[in-house]
């Protein structure tokens, strides 16, 4: 999978994302990440991509044309990558659509990508303003052979802009940050470890936390004990069908400690429910 970030610090994310699982994942060919300088698309001597917004307010506004030149060389150079044609300016603007502004996702609050073009790379904005990340859409980004992503800085960037190229408002939490470029990281990392081959166990992506709404169940290794405290019998018994019913168990009553909200959307067997029941008439007692 190819990641293109389009940044006024590409070193920032380059540095952050070079090491451990996704660095190796880069160095064996798996991942390409490239961090493309907005600033290299400033089209006046200084070099400045920044401008005051009209109406006055607090703080500076990243302009449009170098946002967009940017865009458009990462793309230029993914369509000569996969052999596409060439198009020109109103062909790619027309193919963009309107672009989802007011969240008209699907239901994982991702834009599909054939609602907005068939051929188009998909451009995500990381906006506070936007859907906010989780791991349906790490699923569903991961499937992308290409994915741009668009940090903005100061106050954000020109609504113009964002309106021609953008196809997905992402947001990584109900908070303020100076920039894209930690969203744009946590997005890489979510989406780098479901691509096939990511982690050396692929197993290890598939029973995880939010799995079937549910968080995963608590882990143990040597020593058998610790401070006191064992490691629960069933997990040295070596039977691995009651290995997995107390896992499964463990993760739906973490879940309903932790995060009652995904509880609820958790499929449980007719089982697991009269189990769950049977517990909190037990704690009523
Ligand atoms: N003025 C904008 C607003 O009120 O919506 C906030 C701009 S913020 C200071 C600067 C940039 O940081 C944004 O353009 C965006 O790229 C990024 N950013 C800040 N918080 C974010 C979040 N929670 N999720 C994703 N990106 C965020």
């Amino acid at each position: 999978m190819n990641f293109h970030i389009l940044t006024l610090f590409p070193e920032m994310v380059l540095n952050g994302l070079n090491t451990s699982i996704i660095g190796r994942a880069v160095n064996s060919g798996l991942l390409s990440i490239e961090a493309v300088n907005i600033r290299d698309y400033a089209f006046n001597k200084h070099q400045s991509v920044d401008d005051y917004p009209y109406g006055g307010g607090a703080g500076m506004l990243m302009q449009a044309e170098p946002v967009y030149l940017a865009w458009k060389a990462v793309e230029e150079k993914i369509r000569a990558r996969r052999s596409l044609p060439a198009e020109n300016d109103a062909a790619l603007t027309e193919q963009s659509g309107t672009p989802d502004q007011t969240g008209v996702p699907d239901q994982t609050g991702v834009l599909d990508q054939s609602e907005t073009s068939g051929k188009r790379s998909r451009v995500v904005y990381l906006s506070p303003q936007g859907d906010v990340f989780n791991q349906k859409m790490a699923e569903e980004l991961a499937q992308e052979e290409d994915l741009i992503l668009l940090c903005g800085h100061y106050e954000g960037i020109d609504e113009r802009v964002l309106e021609e190229v953008v196809t997905d408002y992402v947001s990584i939490g109900d908070y303020v940050l100076t920039g894209g470029e930690l969203p744009a990281m946590v997005m890489v990392d979510a989406i780098s470890r479901l691509v096939p081959g990511v982690l050396h166990n692929d197993v290890s992506a598939e029973f995880e936390s939010f799995q079937d709404n549910l968080l995963e169940y608590p882990q143990y290794s040597r020593p058998e004990e610790w401070h006191g405290k064992k490691v629960p019998p069933v997990l040295l018994s070596g039977h691995h069908a009651n290995i997995e019913k107390w896992r499964r168990e463990q993760s739906i009553l973490r879940t309903k400690e932790r995060r009652p909200d995904l509880l609820e959307k958790c499929e449980l067997t007719e089982k697991e429910k009269k189990w769950l029941e049977g517990l909190e008439i037990q704690k009523e007692i």
